[in-house]
């Protein structure tokens, strides 16, 4: 059986994403960049004014202030778009606005608040302020220099970026390729919603998940329907999923019963299996296989088997797939509140919640069939094999609902 991380390099080994393609700025933002960006203009791009008011030459207003009011020719306006046609000279302003192209000339902007207009002489501003040469301007280049390196390959897009990367004009990016995935449940016991139970029938309920957890991680799912426990179904429904998709995730049929058909099933499409079974609780059924160039990622059947092992061993596959430089799960600390002890030989994988203080508690009964404690977690801390954490102690909480952006 491996350990975790030797299961995660054997999968992140095994993968490389599947290809380049152009993407419009707004279509990129959660997907990872297959190209270095380089600002190809400064920003801002030209010496601006940051508020509404009056661009001056400093000097003219040395000693200015509420009880001694200096004046200034206003020789005209400069709105947002505009270029003043006219350097300012000594004794003189030109009205600007947020944005506005700083006239020549002029090397401080007053705030509109820091003035008075007197109605009768129209054309001559009381400054009420004394201003530092450099003040309420925005100079070319000061946020990005042409040539800076904005944004490296294998970064993802976050819409911050979007908006940095459309200032410096560009409209398109190449990022890596989506991934297709196809998303099997496998059960006799197995029923879709929206029937009455039939004795000794359960509702599936790894499918949504599944497709949820995928969606948020990028990739396009498609669901497929139910798959009974014979060996042919089985078989069919791979080969079908295999063929439209880039990789299939399964769930339930992986463990050791008879009726556990998944391993031979893939086998008999001619799927080779890298590995089965990781050792951790839960998740302990899991199989990685690659077929062709697609790849089969079979997961416990067990709910939250199967959500514990999207997290720590698919997340990172699809995002390695998808161009990602950085593909471990994101984590967060939080101080435990109580003691979460682990008599399993196995890594334990805590379902916690973490409240406003950042204390950090258990969701509830952790069965791997346990939904309600599922539903209530944040995220999972890991206990190592018959061992305990203590009430107080710093963990590093992993998230059970990773977003995409
Ligand atoms: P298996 O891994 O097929 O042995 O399934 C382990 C347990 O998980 C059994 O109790 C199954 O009924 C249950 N199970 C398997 N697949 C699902 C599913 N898709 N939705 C809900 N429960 C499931
Ligand atoms: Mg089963």
């Amino acid at each position: 059986m491996l350990e975790l991380e030797a299961a995660q390099q054997r999968i992140l080994s095994a993968l490389r994403p599947l290809g380049v393609e152009s993407v419009s700025l707004p279509a990129a933002a959660g997907r990872y960049l297959a190209q270095a960006i380089h600002s190809p203009i400064d920003l801002p791009v030209f010496d601006n004014s940051a508020v509404d008011g009056y661009a001056v030459q400093a000097q003219d207003l040395a000693g200015a202030s509420a009880s001694h009011p200096l004046p200034l020719r206003c020789m005209g306006q400069v709105a947002a778009g505009e270029i003043f046609p006219r350097p300012i000279t000594g004794g003189t302003c030109v009205r600007v606005f947020t944005g506005s192209t700083l006239p020549a000339g002029a090397d401080a902007v007053v705030m509109q608040e820091d003035t008075r207009l007197e109605p009768a002489a129209p054309e001559s501003v009381r400054f009420l302020d004394a201003p530092k040469p450099g003040e309420g301007i925005r100079r070319r280049g000061e946020d990005v220099r042409s040539g800076t390196l904005l944004a490296a390959s294998g970064q993802r897009v976050t819409v911050g970026l979007t908006a940095l990367l459309a200032a410096a004009g560009l409209s398109t990016l190449k990022v890596a390729r989506q991934v297709t995935a196809g998303v099997l449940a496998t059960g006799s016991e197995l029923q879709e919603s929206g029937q009455a139970l039939r004795p000794g029938h359960i509702y599936e309920s790894n499918r949504v998940a599944l497709l949820a957890l995928l969606s948020r991680a990028g990739v396009v799912a498609r669901q497929y329907p139910l798959v009974p426990d014979t060996l042919e179904a089985t078989r069919a429904a791979l080969q079908q999923a295999l063929a439209e998709n880039d990789l299939v995730l399964s769930s339930g049929g992986a463990s050791v019963g008879e009726l556990d058909f998944l391993k031979a099933a893939f086998q008999a499409i001619g799927g080779q299996i890298d590995f089965w079974q990781v050792a951790i609780k839960p998740g302990k059924p899991f199989l990685f296989g690659r077929h062709g160039q697609k790849f089969l990622f079979g997961l416990p059947g067990n709910p939250v088997s199967a959500l514990v092992s999207f997290i720590l061993l698919v997340r990172p596959a699809l995002d390695r797939l998808q161009g990602a430089r950085e593909v471990s799960a994101p984590k967060r600390l939080g101080t435990l509140g109580e003691t979460l002890s682990n008599p399993a030989n196995r890594r334990h994988f805590v379902r916690v919640r973490i409240d406003a203080t950042g204390t950090v508690w258990s969701a509830g009964a952790q069965t791997s069939h346990g939904l309600r404690s599922l539903a209530a977690a944040d995220g999972l801390v890991e206990v190592p094999a018959q061992g305990a954490l203590s009430a107080g102690t710093l963990v590093r909480v992993i998230g059970v609902n990773p977003d995409n952006c």
